[in-house]
Formats: C-alpha cells, structure tokens, sequence
C-alpha cells in the first residue's frame, strides 16, 4: 500500500472537491485542520491484577454547522491519523445529508475482542473522565463505530452521567431502553440498501438477480446483509475478521443469524464454503459492500476487483489511487459520506428525542431516514451528470460548500 494515512488520503479527495469549487489557500487551511485534537493516556487494571495504558483520541474536525459528531472506534489501528481522517469525513459527511452537526470521531487503540466485558467497561469509563470535557450535549455527541457498540454507549452516558446528571443525549447510539432511538442499530444498512435499491434501479440491475458481496458481519454488515436478502438480493458471501463464506445460490441470511448467535463468527455455517478476506473482495458480483476496515481496496489488489458497483458502507475502504483506477475501469462507486449516512442521521433523530423527552416510532424513523438521504442521492446524482463528476468528488463538493457557507455566515473568513 502507500505510504498515505487515511487523513492525507481524504485530503487528497477534499482537495480535489476544494479545486472545483476555487477555494483559496487559506480557506482550505481552515476546513482540512482539525479544530481540537486530544490524545490521552488510559491506565486500565487488567482483570490479571497487571496495568496497562491504552491511548485515546478525540478529533474534533469542524464544529461550523453545528455541535461535533462522531462515533468512537476501538481498533489496534486507531491513532492521531485514522481517527482524523474519519472526522473529516464526519464533517462532509453531516453537511452533505444537511444535518446539523459538524464532525469528529474518537477512538482508543486496543483490540476489544482480547479484553474482557469488565475490562472494557473500565476502559471505557476512563476515556469517558478523559475525554469529558470537551463533550456535551451541545459540544459533542460520541456514537458507535468499529468495535463499539450499544452497550459501549450505555457505559460512556452512565460515567458521564455520574458527574453531570442523567445526560441521554451525550451519546447516540444507545440501547431503547436507555433512550436510545428504535431503528439507530439498523439504520446504516437501512440506508445502504435504499442506495442499493436506487441504483440497481439506475443501471437497470434486476434485483432478483443481482448479487451481493459483503465484508464484515457487524452492526453495518448485518443490517444490510438481512435487509438485502429480505429485498431479494442474492447476498453469496460476507466475512468477519476470522474469514468469509460463500455459497452461489445465495446465503439465507435469517438462517446465519442464527448461525452466528451460537458460533459468533460467520465460519462453518451449513452449505457453505470458506473464502479468505482477501479473496471475498474479488469475487465477480453486481453490488461489492466493503463494511469493515478502511483501506481494504488498494494498488495491491485493484486490478482484481471484478464488482460493478461498490457501496462504501465502511469509513474509506478505497485508497484515493485504487480509487481512480476503479473510475477509470467504469465501477460505479457510492463514497462512504453518503452509502453510510443513516447511521449519522438516524443518531440526529436520537438526539433530537433525547432533547423533547419523546421516543418516534420506528415508521417514523425508516421514512425520514429514506427521505433524507435519498434527497443526498437524488442531489450527488444531479451535480455528478450535469457536471461529469464522480459520486465522491460530486458528494464531497456538495458537503464542503455548506460547510464554507456556515464559515462565512460565522465570520470565519472575514473577521
Ligand atoms: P462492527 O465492529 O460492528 O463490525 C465490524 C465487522 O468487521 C465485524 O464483523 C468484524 O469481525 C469485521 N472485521 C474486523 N476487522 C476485520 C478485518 N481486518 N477484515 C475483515 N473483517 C473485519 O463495526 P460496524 O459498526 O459495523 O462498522 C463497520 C464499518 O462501518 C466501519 O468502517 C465504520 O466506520 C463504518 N460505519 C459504521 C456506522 C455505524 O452506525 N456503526 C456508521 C457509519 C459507518
């Protein structure tokens, strides 16, 4: 791979955007640095008895368009680079779907699936105390990513809570029974399939007969494998970290549920063959669902990519230069900013009901989530064809202008 971390990457795609759109040096100085960045130290007694640091980081990439947004991400890979990479994307990410957030991201390096649930509680619990004062229901409001999930959310609103009273807002992404909002666990893969859907429309793929490709079997991978399988999709393999599986006909999704709430992985399900994660990405298929790390479609692997459309329901899972090699083969490529908006957007209406005390039904929430981020496609679409542009750079120039709008309204760039 190169030598680019994901920050210098989602530059490369932002400066490009910034191009277009004329923007001087300065203002581009303005919107590609973070606002605040903290690392911290994070002493954990292990349940051994023995100590260990962990770092912490929380990346507070630009706060224009309202309080910072973004999940928290456990990860060995999680440092300064990655995690400010991912809140730039948050920041484009709100301003193009036009919530009104600006972006972060937060993250701890460690592997979770090696800590114990109380080990994890107190990890979680100290980045909670290290990190609380810059977060705030009006600051910033963390969510799951990578590695984190519900229960990880219930833990950081309880720490938070201790010093600043009940606070369910603090964090979106929460168990219902906390507050949380029904329909947040499902929304990315909600949204990723609502792209699927539109876009096997665009390109007159018969969904019957399409097939699906996913890497990674967590919150995101699931949700849109069971929601794709349910629309009819023939979804013929996925993974998780130990490895992915594969069957021509198709995977019965409900059945894998199953599977994997005994065997907690995805290997060994009945009908099955295994296929490695390097491999599942270069099956032939309609519609490739990267959901796992970033990165994983890059110079080494790029000219094996047999997918007609690729999704990004993971956070930057192509490298800027695998990127154009896929643009200039013709995939149709959906960027990360918007194929996974419905998780940012589903925690807005989170938060929302946390701030009136009042909890949507789930109809409510499906049908504005659709409206939303189809108004984000129809418009990324629009200035794509009328501009001859990719989706990204079509996506990233709708975000970065509200962003710009916001700063100039703010006095940023005249005061
Ligand atoms: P998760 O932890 O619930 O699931 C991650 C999945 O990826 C698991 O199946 C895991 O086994 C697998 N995985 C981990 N490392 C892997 C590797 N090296 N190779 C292959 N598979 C691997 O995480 P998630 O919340 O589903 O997030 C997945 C991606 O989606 C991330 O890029 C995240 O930033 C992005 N995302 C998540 C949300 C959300 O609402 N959770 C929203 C937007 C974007």
């Amino acid at each position: 791979m190169s030598g680019k971390n994901t920050m210098q990457e989602v530059n490369e795609f932002f400066d490009s955007a910034a191009s277009y759109l004329n923007l001087s040096a300065g203002i581009r100085e303005l919107l590609k640095r973070p606002w605040r960045e903290l690392k911290v130290s994070l002493p954990v007694k292990m349940d051994s008895g023995d100590i260990r640091v962990f770092s912490g980081y929380r990346i507070q990439h630009n706060a224009s368009r309202g309080p910072y947004k973004g999940g928290i991400r456990y990860h060995p890979d999680a440092d300064m680079d990655e995690v400010g990479g991912l809140a730039s994307l948050m920041t484009w990410k709100t301003a193009l779907v036009d919530i009104p957030f600006g972006g972060a991201k937060g993250g701890i390096q460690c592997d979770p699936s090696e800590l114990t649930i109380s080990e994890l509680n107190r990890l979680t619990r100290r980045y909670t105390n290290s990190v609380g004062h810059l977060i705030g229901v009006n600051r910033d409001i963390p969510a799951p990513d990578l590695g984190t999930n519900s229960q990880t959310m219930a833990w950081i609103m309880d720490a938070y809570g201790q010093i600043n009273g009940h606070t369910p807002g603090i964090v979106t992404g929460k168990p219902v029974s906390l507050g949380g909002s029904v329909g947040r666990d499902s929304a990315t893969g909600r949204g990723v399939v609502y792209i699927m859907d539109q876009t096997a429309q665009n390109l007159e793929i018969n969904i019957k007969n399409a097939t699906v490709v996913i890497q990674g079997a967590g919150q995101v991978g699931m949700w849109t494998a069971q929601l794709a399988f349910e629309n009819g999709y023939r979804v013929i393999a996925i993974s998780d970290v130990n490895g992915g599986i594969y069957c021509s006909n198709g995977l019965n999704i409900l059945d894998l549920k199953e599977h994997m709430s005994t065997n907690h992985s995805v290997i060994g399900f009945p009908g099955s063959e295994t296929v490695t994660n390097k491999d599942i990405l270069e099956l032939s298929c309609d519609f490739l669902v990267p959901a796992a790390i970033d990165r994983v479609i890059n110079e080494s692997n790029v000219d094996r990519i047999k997918a007609r459309v690729i999704i990004e329901a993971a956070n930057h899972p192509i490298t800027t230069e695998a990127d154009s090699l896929l643009l200039a083969k013709g995939v149709t490529i959906i960027p990360d900013i918007l194929a996974n908006a419905g998780g940012v957007i589903v925690s807005y209406f989170e938060w929302t009901q946390n701030l009136y005390q009042h909890q949507w039904p789930e109809e409510r929430v499906a049908a504005e989530l659709e409206r939303i981020i189809m108004g984000a496609y129809k418009s990324v679409i629009k200035l794509s064809k009328d501009e001859n542009l990719s989706y990204r750079l079509a996506a990233y120039i709708i975000g970065i202008n509200k962003v710009v709008e916001a700063s100039e309204l703010r006095g940023f760039l005249n005061g």
